[in-house]
């Protein structure tokens, strides 16, 4: 799962062998750092990876952020993708985002458009190491916003316009593909092209929400054909994260490092600065452990065992005598463990179909969730892709204290140091 981030540093011990090989033994900084400021979100996107909405009261506040931006500067992490939740809700995100700049580590940050103004389109426009990815679920406001909540196509599309009406230059258009818009794909690529943007897709896992609508939405068997060869044909300016290589098992290897990078060059901290092996990994069994108790970031990097145990030599398992192997290499980590099939077996989308049989085994017993920062308006088990739920209960009594400050709102009680 790579595409534009870079580190500055050699395999962990040994820099000798071929480049996929020294990625396999992992690196002294990861190439391709996720780091989620907040699990508050103005949204509830039925297949959020990290289940966000509310904050958790835990997360780092402005100097622990700050300390780890040090640290990354300091470990020549040259790049972090910065995500949430929707991580420009956080009132510091704006100086956060400067200092990072400021300390030689550029920022991609990925947003609804909440936030993205035309002044802050024009601030982002004038900046150097900011990079700006708009999610978007759909090509139109029917397929996106019955993914993402109403009203959410607009906003999007409104921050698209006001990043290209400011000079920005190279915005990404950022796609989970889905069942439902698979048939779109020209079209994201004309919105993107028409907006000076680049298309970005990538795959729908089922991690965090992900996982209760995964069964709906993952494209069909014929639409991870009609994807694979949508890339063949036009994808050459379409940046994927390296997050399709499952699909090399329809015979052409895809642009990337085609590998899982989880824990080698691929990692994830969470808003309570936890340390997991990739973003789409949040579970308790690819914790790494956390920069505030466990010596910093660095220290985890460098010296966890479960690191050091991705980083292994690894056997393809089931997979081994595929023809296909070298290539696929048995999919993803991640959408293996949240199907509950086993990690050195095949993924459960692939495109030999071995992943359908793995999936229809009675014995298969899909993982609980590691955690759930939902908004509380629903239960979770009750969650589904169709059309979002419109109610109309009762006028609240203005006089009744809320049930719970996090009901009102998903920043409620959040301070940072900048604000005092
Ligand atoms: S677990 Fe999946 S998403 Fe994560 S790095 Fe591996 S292949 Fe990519
Ligand atoms: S059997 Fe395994 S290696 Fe072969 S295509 Fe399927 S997931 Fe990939």
């Amino acid at each position: 799962m790579t595409d534009t981030t870079a580190a500055g540093n050699g395999a962990v011990g040994s820099a000798s062998g071929s480049l996929i090989e020294m990625f396999e033994r992992g690196l002294d900084a990861p190439i391709c750092l996720t780091w989620e400021l907040t699990y508050a979100c103005n949204l509830s996107c039925v297949h959020c990876l990290s289940s966000s909405g509310r904050r958790d009261p835990r997360e780092l506040t402005t100097e622990q952020c700050e300390a780890v931006i040090d640290e990354l500067q300091a470990m020549q992490v040259f790049y972090v993708n910065v995500g949430g939740g929707e991580p420009t809700v956080r009132p510091d995100f704006w100086h956060l985002l400067e200092y990072a700049v400021d300390h030689q580590v550029g920022v991609k940050f990925s947003t609804n458009g909440v936030r993205i103004d035309p002044a802050r389109a024009r601030y982002l426009a004038s900046t150097d190491y900011v990079d700006v990815q708009v999610s978007l679920d759909g090509a139109t406001a029917e397929v996106n916003d019955r993914v993402r909540g109403p009203g959410s196509f607009d906003t999007a599309m409104r921050a698209l316009d006001n990043l290209a009406a400011a000079g920005f230059r190279d915005a990404k258009l950022s796609v989970v593909v889905t069942r439902h818009n698979v048939p779109q794909l020209d079209e994201f690529k004309r919105i993107a092209d028409e907006h000076g943007a680049t298309l970005r897709l990538t795959r729908l896992r089922p991690s965090g929400r992900g996982a209760d609508v995964w069964d709906e939405l993952h494209p069909t068997a014929a639409q991870q054909r009609e994807l694979y060869e949508w890339l063949v044909r036009a994808g050459e300016n379409v940046l994927t994260g390296d997050s399709f290589f499952h699909l090399a098992g329809f015979g052409e290897k895809l642009p990337g490092l085609n590998m899982c990078g989880a824990g080698r060059v691929v990692c994830l901290i969470d808003p309570v600065g936890d340390v997991y092996a990739c973003p789409f990994a949040i579970h308790d069994t690819f914790r790494a452990g956390n920069v505030l108790t466990d010596g910093g970031f660095g220290r985890v990097w460098r010296t966890s065992e479960l690191f050091a145990r991705l980083r292994a030599p690894q056997d393809g398992g089931a997979c081994s005598s595929c023809r296909f192997y070298d290539v696929c290499r048995g999919g993803c980590m991640a959408a293996k463990f949240f199907t509950g099939l086993p990690l050195d077996g095949p993924d459960p989308e692939c495109v030999q179909g071995h992943g359908e049989a793995a999936l229809a085994d009675p014995r298969r017993a899909v993982p609980a969730p590691g955690q759930d920062h939902s908004h509380r308006t629903e239960p979770r088990s009750r969650r589904a892709p169709g059309p979002v739920p419109v109610r109309i209960g009762r006028r609240p009594d203005p006089a009744a204290p809320p049930a719970s400050p996090c009901v009102e709102s998903p920043l409620a009680g959040f301070t940072t140091s900048t604000e005092r």
